[in-house]
């Protein structure tokens, strides 16, 4: 089985958007590969959560995923610092890689124009700790969108430069996971563009939204007047309700729209209460497996515990190859 890295950003709580964007991927290929996830909490200093919230979002990152159905007795779930051999492996990874290459990376220069009073080295190399992430378990396959693909590039030219300067082939040359599928781009409710945490309030539907919090945030998606003539095509704002509808709603549910947007009898207020109806639906079981994981001390920490267990057996393996390599042999 090909081994997969995967990383997850604890900042903000999952919405439809990741749900059927990302994780119900990762729930499907947990089971095609060998795969490890982890909360990439050392990733996140670059912006200096504070330590309370540094500890309660790698928790309920946890819960959630755990709720939507990672399953640590599948795949490996663990917490990227309770690793230090990705510490370590960053540190010699760092060596081979250029300041000016790290310079041009898209991402940088994104976030140095976004937030210039805060231009940390640990942002400069955060390519390079995420190469570590994915060459410590030595994977083959990164499951990336493609603002990631330029990363992925990095972490094939630090390994490739790793074998070049060692006269090895030790690192493989990582590559992006092809899910098989189209990725699903879920739209918000603002009627343009893509769900996402980040976007103005309402937007998003999170996963631990109640059925109240549902309704009140469909019920105010955009809409418009509605169709003047039979099989219009649809605005954008309207697409994007049927898009919503498509991934929770029943067939014969979404058919009864589109006809009824067809024939010029749709109302948008029915369509939309339909549609808060089955996200809450949707939703209602994942919502209570995080309130009852999150309450559940014990079991996280036992998930944790056990992660960091199963990940220390392959990156132990890897950084002690590394330093043999390197020259850094005990006497
Ligand atoms: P983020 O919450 O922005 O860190 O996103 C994490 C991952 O969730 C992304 O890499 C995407 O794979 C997925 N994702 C986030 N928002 C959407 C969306 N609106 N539609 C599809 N996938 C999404």
């Amino acid at each position: 089985m090909e081994t997969v890295v995967s990383g997850i950003r604890p900042t903000g709580n999952l919405h439809l958007g990741n749900y059927f964007g990302a994780v119900k991927n990762f729930l499907k290929m947990q089971h095609d590969a060998n795969c490890y996830f982890f909360v990439a909490d050392y990733h996140s200093l670059t912006t200096h959560p504070h330590p309370d919230n540094l500890n309660a979002s790698v928790k309920q990152v946890l819960a959630e995923n755990l709720a939507c159905g990672l399953n640590p007795e599948i795949c490996t779930l663990y917490v990227q610092s309770d690793l230090p051999e990705v510490a370590e492996l960053y540190l010699l990874l760092n060596m081979l890689a250029y300041t000016g290459e790290l310079e041009r990376s898209v991402t940088f220069k994104e976030k140095i124009r976004k937030d210039p009073n805060n231009v940390n080295a640990g942002l400069l190399t955060y390519p390079v700790l995420m190469a570590a992430d994915i060459l410590i378990h030595k994977a083959a396959k990164v499951p990336v969108g493609k603002d990631q693909e330029q990363h992925l590039e990095f972490t094939r030219n630090f390994a490739v430069r790793f074998n070049h300067l060692y006269g090895v082939e030790f690192f493989p040359q990582p590559v992006a996971y092809n899910f098989g599928v189209q990725l699903v781009k879920v739209p918000g409710l603002d009627g343009s563009g893509k769900m996402g945490k980040s976007e103005a309030e309402g937007n998003a539907v999170f996963l631990i939204d109640e059925h109240d919090t549902i309704k009140k945030k469909v019920m105010r998606a955009v809409t418009d007047s509605g169709p003047t003539e039979p099989n219009q095509p649809k605005p954008e704002a309207i697409t994007n309700i049927f898009t919503l509808m498509k991934l929770v709603s029943s067939n014969d549910t979404v058919q009864h729209f589109e006809d009824a947007y067809n024939n010029c009898t749709i109302r948008y207020g029915d369509m939309k209460k339909q549609l808060a109806e089955d996200m809450n639906i949707f939703i209602a079981p994942i919502r209570e497996k995080i309130k009852e994981i999150s309450s559940d001390e014990k079991y996280i920490s036992k998930v944790v515990r056990e992660g960091a267990e199963k990940a220390h057996e392959s990156a132990r393996k890897t950084v002690q190859e590394v330093r043999n390599i390197i020259g850094m042999r005990s006497f």
